[in-house]
């Protein structure tokens, strides 16, 4: 199942942002092509984020639409469903400018209580 392989490489950035600190929330954005199913992309994160700094760690998204330019309409066009064509004039060869992402965002990580620096 590919999300847990997404799941540990979303952790193992989580945790090298976070520096040792606890981290309580991680951001990602997921671009509509990479067909990840968000519910089990949660299930793999919390198992695989156990004894980890990200344990209990609360994942949250934002889905990333797809959008093409179309070379011979000079446009730029988010696409509701696939195949990848221009909705204008139906060309097949269009490029892909979003959809693709899947990356951490942004992270919290719990203040800390002690503070030595
Ligand atoms: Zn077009």
């Amino acid at each position: 199942m590919h999300e847990f392989s997404i799941a540990s490489a979303v952790v193992a950035t989580a945790a090298k942002h976070a520096g040792g600190r606890r981290v309580t929330v991680v951001s990602l954005r997921l671009g509509a092509l990479r067909q990840v199913v968000p519910d089990a992309l949660a299930f793999a994160f919390a198992i695989v984020s156990r004894e980890t700094v990200c344990d209990g760690a609360r994942l949250t998204w934002e889905s990333v639409p797809v959008r093409v330019r179309c070379a011979p309409c000079d446009r730029t066009s988010t696409l509701e469903r696939l195949p990848l064509r221009c909705p204008r004039c139906g060309d097949g060869g269009v490029a892909v400018v979003a959809g693709e992402e899947l990356e951490v965002e942004s992270i919290e990580v719990e203040e800390e209580a002690a503070c030595t620096a």
